[in-house]
């Protein structure tokens, strides 16, 4: 059966990473498709694929044609960056890379050029691995790091041995060396701390300087000296001895030589104090630092493991190398596979273990949301985004998430995205950066502050055109309640103004429905709204299967069960997600 394809469809298409532009040329918005490689072309490099033969690209287009799923999960598990990466990897270092020789020789043809890429052995390897379809799970990268055995090897409905390996710690050294970089960023990126550096900088040349005029001066006086006496008749030793004050009548030179020398020490005992003494005290801190974050890794209960690990073996999670996915019970008589309303990609909370929002996916999972939880692994947070492709990242996790190892493909109506504590504010990052056309909705657990620019640099959701965020915090929550950078009061008014205007709960008895929205239609009449939830009683770590939470601050006292406090949290969720959310 084939028909073509639906708008839905292209734009999954066309959002796989890399797909924006020819996968040969990098012409933009290519609209034409080989599926032999799941790549993207533009019409002129189709035309040259089309002169390779089908045995070696097999050319559709993505308007005109019809296509069949089979076809269509094919692009989906190929992707230029995909394509690109796998082939720069083998053939881009070597002397036989056709790419390379278009480009240093313009006078290769480049028929023949298209014909040596695609003629090579990389190419070869790719098809056919494309074709058993285990490029994700067995590119030589990933070999070492494949992480059950549900996700390589045929399916079968029997239930299978899953094995969750835990996910080893960073080294100190390479969290030391992360962390330097990160500190060196930030400095750059801060004001403040440039001055700091510029005022200590400037202090010690001065002190440098002034040392150094010092010592010249002294000096000199000491020489001027010496001319006196030493242009006395030598009447008597001693008395010359008695007259020079002391010093024995030493020749010119060794007088220059001691300036020197002690207009060099001056320096150098300047840099020492300015600069060998702070960069020690940095690397200390920075050392501590790196341990701290090793020493406070929050691992998940073994309950939500052992749900993963269930979920897993049911077939409604799925442990990829870039997230957990987990998925809403399939509704198998569909004919288009299964379809969920919405999806939602996820980043942990610092330092957090992923396994450890199992529960709280599950549930969200069973109300019909696909739910994929981001692997921030080893590290389990992102230092800065500078070096840290937050697009490209969601954009992989989504179409790892939507096709299962059967070949079949999830189709989700709308992608959220949300996180926990400071993934809240990669969520935030997110969609006010990069992801604001495609996403709308952000949802956020245990936050009440606006990302750092230092570290997140975004600009204001509030300004995102119907950005709708939803946050849900408890009131024994003790990392919102802290003091640390301000009073919570602050912090709070500061986060909520640059957030999408508040949208005034039904609860209040003195709100009505037409209040609310009037509220918020005043505010820069672009209809986005943020809804606050608070959960009496949650804490911090009651958003996930860990704790209790001690770092960086410790966290409040959960005065209702862990269980009731994500049951809660699931429920207005799920009911944000779907549009159910009674205002
Ligand atoms: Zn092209």
């Amino acid at each position: 059966m084939s028909h073509n394809l639906t708008p839905a469809k292209l734009a999954t298409l066309r959002a796989l990473p890399g797909n924006g532009t020819c996968a040969d040329c990098s012409a933009v918005c290519p609209d034409w498709a080989s599926l032999t490689y799941g790549t993207l072309l533009c019409i002129e490099c189709a035309g040259l694929h089309r002169g390779l033969g089908v045995h070696l690209s097999f050319v559709r287009s993505l308007s005109m044609d019809s296509w069949t799923n089979e076809q269509y999960e094919r692009m989906v598990r190929g992707g230029n960056d995909r394509w690109k990466d796998y082939f720069f990897r083998r053939d881009g270092g070597g002397d036989n890379t056709t790419t390379t020789k278009t480009n240093t020789d313009g006078k290769v043809d480049p028929k023949t050029a298209m014909r040596m890429k695609y003629e090579s052995d990389t190419a070869r390897t790719y098809r056919e691995r494309l074709d058993a379809c285990d490029l994700s799970e067995s590119n030589d990268e990933y070999d070492n790091a494949v992480v059950s055995t549900t996700t390589t090897g045929s399916v079968s409905p029997i239930r299978r041995a899953v094995r969750l390996d835990k996910d080893p710690p960073p080294t100190a050294r390479e969290c030391y060396n992360i962390l330097m970089r990160t500190v060196y960023v930030v400095a750059r990126r801060s004001k403040f701390a440039r001055r700091v550096v510029l005022g200590w900088a400037m202090t010690g040349l001065s002190i440098a300087l002034y040392g150094t005029r010092y010592v010249i001066r002294r000096r000199q006086t000491m020489v001027e000296c010496n001319v006196v006496s030493s242009s006395l008749p030598n009447i008597n030793p001693a008395a010359h001895k008695y007259m020079t004050g002391g010093t024995t009548c030493s020749s010119m030179d060794d007088n220059k030589l001691r300036i020197i020398l002690d207009v060099a020490i001056a320096p150098c005992i300047v840099a020492v104090i300015f600069v060998g003494l702070p960069y020690l005290l940095i690397r200390h801190g920075i050392r501590k630092m790196a341990l701290s974050y090793i020493d406070n890794r929050q691992e998940s209960f073994k309950s939500a493991r052992n749900l993963l690990v269930e979920r897993i073996q049911m077939g409604r999670a799925k442990r990829h190398l870039s997230c957990d996915a987990y998925y809403p019970p399939s509704n198998t008589e569909d004919d288009d596979g299964p379809h969920a309303k919405c999806g939602l990609v996820f980043f942990p909370g610092a330092l957090v273990d992923r396994a450890a929002y199992a529960p709280i996916a599950a549930l969200l999972s069973d109300r019909g949301i696909l739910v994929v939880v981001v692997n921030l692994e080893p590290f389990r947070l992102i230092m800065t985004t500078h070096d840290y492709p937050l697009r490209e990242v969601t954009m992989r996790t989504i179409c790892d998430a939507m096709l299962l190892s059967d070949g079949a493909t999830w189709t989700v109506d709308e992608w959220a995205t949300g996180g926990h504590s400071m993934g809240s504010h990669l969520a935030i990052a997110a969609v006010t950066n990069e992801l604001s056309s495609s996403m709308k909705k952000v949802v956020l657990w245990g936050v009440m502050s606006y990302p750092s620019p230092l570290i997140y640099p975004c600009g204001d959701l509030r300004d995102v055109e119907d950005a709708k965020a939803l946050v849900v915090n408890g009131t024994e929550d003790g990392l919102i309640k802290s003091t640390y950078g301000g009073s919570p009061e602050e912090k709070a008014a500061d986060f909520e103004a640059r957030m999408p205007p508040r949208y005034l709960s039904k609860v209040s008895p003195t709100t009505t429905e037409e209040d609310a929205v009037s509220s918020r239609g005043e505010e820069r009449g672009r209809g986005g709204y943020t809804y606050f939830v608070t959960i009496k009683g949650g804490n911090h770590s009651g958003c996930a299967h860990y704790g209790p939470q001690m770092f960086p601050i410790p966290d409040g006292v959960r005065s209702i069960t862990l269980d009731e406090q994500q049951l809660q949290m699931a429920e207005v969720t799920a009911d944000f997600l779907l549009d159910k959310l009674i205002i």
